[in-house]
């Protein structure tokens, strides 16, 4: 007799909660790692299209690569180079691949490997030392080839029928931003950690999701049976009959606690002592605002735009933004929408931009210093948010302000580009307020200096602790050391809060913080006006601002100063949140 499989548990970080439960899908392409998928003859042009940008781009960095080894090495070392350039533009290996991709109707890496693969095996069995070095030329290139298509490739798994729970080894914000909500019941991930931009999106989306799982890839087979429970970081594989009882019971707890969320969508979030601070949601596509609304919130606190420009061959117009800006500030009005500039770079990559290879990406060619070296992609969204102004409540903020330089060099653009439509004769809206987002320790500790210039403060939480407490905020391996309740995060919040104050402008936190609310007394006592949450978490946040008084969150926060440690702040933050709103804990 065949017994039932054991139950068997993975622990991860808990992502986006909610419970899924179904077939797994396992997506697990390394990066050499190809799959071969069919392709149907009309598209034959597109893998070709693709096969040609992709040679192209190889060539580009073949010759970067040259150029900075002659400049640093000399010209004579950079020459085994010329080797590699030969392999992309060798005709007869190019045109076997266009032939064979004809016949054989199937990705265009796959036909490409195989061949090139036949030359290395080839070359590599003559006693030739020379020609021993050329196959390794070729399985070089190769590489770097398949790694340029497979940036620009249909990911395979965005095509599965069935619903399933999907088990990958890491994604891109765009990969999740594209998915079938119908489909993707589940979202489970080896790498990556409550803050990284693939979790935000799986929140936005409402996809339960655990992350940070290690080797679920490795493991876990597709069409297994598998629970999924993003409350608590859990993938429990074969779930025996109790644990299923288990959680058909936490559903039930969890909907008549979402009912008794909803019934809050009209009331106000302010205090038991008559303190009102401002709920607003953050999103990345515009079609999140149906989810704004549903949930009550006081507009849009953190508009991420860069998500326009992700999964796209080429940057969308001015045009295409202003339309898309002016749509969904109307849908928020009268309620503010703030568009938060360009944040590409870091773990977001555009297609539609040279690819930038970078070694500390979160440290480099990012947000507004990526901007204020590319005018013309900047100004047309300045231009678009502009004449968006013209209808709704805007206003912007620029991201990773790191000192005043940046903010007064913004200002000026957006002086600039209201000049030039002014010339031009184009509508555009009358001032509105303009902030800086705070997530660079420089601008929080340099916060008095930045509040003359601007007329608010977003603090980004999840980059601000990021940088400080300096840990990478996608990588598993040190989510750990990922704490909102550090004492010196804690410090530098504190700084933000009162250089808002002193210079009579407001702050807000957009952050993943703002959303937990095991830290909305401690961010209320600290003096932040508004805080601006993925829009499922704000019913949540508003409940648990109605269960407070200010006197007792300022009181906390005056504690919570003289602690040492991040858990010492934390034990008091989970003590007052406990006693005030147990159930919003769970
Ligand atoms: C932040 O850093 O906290 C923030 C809101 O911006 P993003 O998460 O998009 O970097
Ligand atoms: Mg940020």
């Amino acid at each position: 007799m065949s017994s039932a499989p054991e139950e068997k548990r993975f622990h991860g970080v808990a992502a986006a909660a909610g419970i899924a439960f179904g077939q797994t899908y396992v997506f697990a392409l390394e990066a050499d790692d190809l799959v071969r998928y069919p392709i149907d003859s009309a598209h034959v042009s597109d893998e070709i299209a693709r096969f040609e940008s992709a040679l192209i781009q190889t060539r580009v960095q073949i010759l970067e690569m040259q150029q900075q080894i002659a400049e640093a090495i000399g010209a004579k070392d950079a020459g085994i180079f010329d080797a590699h350039l030969l392999v992309v533009e060798d005709q007869t290996l190019i045109d076997e691949v266009l032939r064979r991709l004809e016949t054989e109707l199937c990705n265009v890496e796959f036909v490409f490997q195989e061949v090139a693969n036949r030359y290395v095996e080839s070359l590599s069995k003559i006693d030739d030392p020379y020609l021993r070095e050329r196959a390794l030329d070729i399985q070089d290139v190769t590489r770097r080839v398949v790694r340029n298509l497979q940036g620009k490739a249909p990911r395979p798994f965005l095509c599965v029928e069935q619903p399933h729970i999907l088990i990958a080894h890491n994604l891109t914000p765009s990969d999740t931003a594209t998915m079938n909500r119908e489909k993707v019941l589940g979202l489970a991930l080896d790498l990556g950690s409550r803050t990284s931009h693939t979790t935000i999106m799986a929140r936005s989306l409402g996809i339960p999701s655990v992350v940070g799982l290690h080797n679920a890839t490795e493991v876990l087979t597709s069409g297994q049976e598998i629970l999924l429970d993003g409350y608590n970081g859990l993938l429990i594989l074969h779930p025996n009959e109790e644990t299923l009882r288990e959680y058909r019971e936490l559903e039930r707890r969890q909907g008549a606690i979402a009912q008794q969320l909803d019934e809050l969508r009209e009331t106000k979030s302010t205090t038991r002592d008559g303190r009102h601070i401002v709920l607003s949601a953050n999103i990345e596509l515009p079609e999140e605002i149906d989810s704004v609304l549903s949930h009550g919130a006081e507009g849009v606190g953190l508009y991420r735009t860069e998500f326009l420009y992700l999964n796209q061959k080429t940057l969308p117009t001015e045009e295409e933004q202003f339309e898309i800006y002016r749509c969904v500030a109307r849908r928020v009005a009268p309620n503010p929408l703030i568009i938060r500039t360009l944040d590409l770079g870091g773990d977001k990559l555009s297609d539609g931009l040279e690819s930038i290879d970078e070694m500390n990406p979160f440290l480099g060619w990012r947000a507004i210093r990526f901007c204020l070296e590319n005018l013309d992609i900047f100004k047309a969204q300045l231009r678009a948010i502009l004449r968006a102004s013209v209808v709704g409540n805007i206003k912007m903020m620029f991201p990773m302000i790191s000192g005043l330089d940046e903010v007064r060099r913004g200002l000026q653009i957006v002086q600039e580009c209201r000049e030039e439509l002014r010339r031009e004769g184009v509508e555009q809206g009358d001032d509105f307020e303009i902030g800086a987002m705070i997530e660079v320790p420089t601008a929080a500790i340099a916060a008095d200096l930045l509040a003359r210039e601007v007329d608010f403060f977003s603090i980004g939480t999840n980059d601000l602790i990021q940088y400080s407490v300096a840990i990478d905020r996608t990588n598993e391996k040190v989510a750990h050391l990922y704490e909102p309740s550090h004492p010196s995060v804690v410090r530098l919040l504190k700084m933000v809060a009162e250089a808002g104050k002193a210079n009579s402008i407001w702050t807000g936190v957009c952050g993943e913080m703002a959303g937990e609310v095991l830290y909305t007394p401690l961010l209320l006592g600290l003096g932040i006006d508004e805080l601006s949450a993925a829009a499922s978490l704000v019913p949540r946040v508003k409940s648990a601002v109605q269960r407070l008084t200010m006197e007792e969150c300022t009181k906390l926060c005056d504690e919570v100063l003289q602690l040492d440690t991040s858990s010492a702040v934390l034990e008091r933050c989970v003590a007052l949140a406990e006693s005030r709103y147990p159930e919003l804990l769970r």
